[in-house]
């Protein structure tokens, strides 16, 4: 983005233009790159459409249009479907309904200092953020579908996700790693909160000063004190995380109250 473009935000606030931008990327980007989807591929999907639809506190025409994606998915009987079969029900079937997702991206609080930049990869850690703490908020809300009373269910649909579908494959083969290592040890609906924040911050200490680095927004443990002074504490000298505030934190931050329906047209 140039400077003209530039649009002025608030760090406290999640911007719903960056996740339905996200959305509008991965249903017609990312997954284009897939003629049909079968076997685990189209299991990875269900779910992902599954989570979104149920947890998402969007807007109501694209929660909408999801819970009809999801209706339709989960009523074919088809083991295989075509990418083309999913374009034309967002694209077309949809919007004659009114139910619309935007069809271009315009990042908020993902923009980044260059096209190259952020964008996309930022919108998707921002989504699943949300959806682990929607699932804590409102833990009825997979009620009736497969993913009920599991409180990994977010973080392994996430899982299942970026390992099957992200572009950035590299990206794919760390979180793996990550989740094979603890993922499993979620207890609680609370614990998958904490456990992606903790895994996201281990990303960024990884990548800090990396090339994928934006100049302008270099990476950080996050949140800092001035986004969250009580989340931090010193103990002998050494930096701790005051892990039940982080909680409050994250729950806070990542709420429907706190998303801002700036340049979301
Ligand atoms: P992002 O890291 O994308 O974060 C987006 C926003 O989330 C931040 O602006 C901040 O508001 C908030 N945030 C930051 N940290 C936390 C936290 N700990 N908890 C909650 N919220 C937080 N890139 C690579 O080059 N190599 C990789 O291996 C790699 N792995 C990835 C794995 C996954 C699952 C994903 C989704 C992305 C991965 N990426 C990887 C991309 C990389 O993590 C960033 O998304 C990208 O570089 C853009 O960074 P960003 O500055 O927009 O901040």
């Amino acid at each position: 983005a140039t400077m003209k473009d530039w649009k002025e935000f608030d760090r406290s606030k999640v911007y719903m233009a960056d996740l339905e931008s996200g959305l509008h990327y991965l249903l017609r980007v990312e997954l284009a790159s897939h003629h049909t989807l079968e076997g685990e591929e189209l299991v990875a999907f269900k779910d992902f459409v599954t989570v979104v639809a149920k947890l998402f506190p969007g807007r109501q025409p694209v929660v909408k249009l999801l819970e009809t994606l999801l209706e339709w998915l989960t009523s074919l009987p088809l083991e295989k479907i075509p990418y083309d079969a999913i374009l034309d029900l967002v694209n077309n079937k949809m919007r004659i309904s009114g139910l619309y997702l935007t069809d271009h991206v315009q990042w908020v609080s993902c923009q980044g200092s260059s096209m190259t930049l952020r964008g996309y990869p930022c919108s998707l850690w921002t989504l699943f953020h949300i959806l682990t703490a929607q699932a804590a908020q409102r833990p009825d809300a997979l009620a009736n579908t497969g993913l009920f009373y599991d409180p990994q269910a977010v973080l392994q649909t996430m899982r299942r996700y970026i390992t099957t579908f992200f572009g950035c494959q590299e990206c794919g083969k760390h979180f793996e790693a990550m989740a094979k290592e603890s993922m499993n040890s979620v207890k609680s609906l609370d614990e998958a909160v904490l456990w992606l924040w903790r895994k996201h911050n281990q990303v960024n200490s990884r990548l800090a000063g990396a090339m994928s680095e934006d100049p302008v927004f270099p990476k950080t443990q996050w949140p800092t004190p001035d986004l969250c002074p009580t989340c931090h504490e010193e103990q002998n000298g050494l930096h701790v995380w005051k892990e039940d505030m982080v909680q409050v934190f994250l729950k806070k931050h990542y709420s429907a109250a706190n998303i801002s329906p700036k340049y979301s047209s």
